[in-house]
């Protein structure tokens, strides 16, 4: 297992936080904690933790030539790439991005 670390996680966790039970865990843990805990579990079973840079542009860099559009706006789930084409699903782009992330830690 190679749990990622970035803003997407921040996300999750924000819409975590509307759950009020979720959320005063989540507070009382605090950020710092929250790593300390992935880190120490990663180490536990092995594995290892990759933590992306928080504005690292996995939704909107092209996943097949690299090329990073200036804006996307959350609505848009679909987009082509005006450099090659490529025609990317926002999600599966982002997960392809964040793959050839952790292929090149
Ligand atoms: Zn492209």
């Amino acid at each position: 297992m190679l749990p990622f670390l970035e803003s997407l996680i921040f996300r999750a966790v924000k819409n975590m936080m509307r759950n009020n039970h979720l959320s005063r865990h989540i507070t009382d843990a605090g950020w710092g904690e929250f790593r300390r805990m992935l880190e120490y579990k990663t180490k536990w079973y092995g594995s290892r933790l990759v933590v992306v840079p928080r504005f690292f542009p996995s939704s909107r860099r092209c996943s097949e030539c690299g090329y990073v559009l200036p804006e996307l706006k959350l609505s848009t789930r679909r987009w082509i790439c005006p450099e090659c084409g490529a025609i990317h699903d926002r999600d599966i782009n982002a997960a392809v991005n964040l793959l050839q992330y952790l292929n090149s830690a």
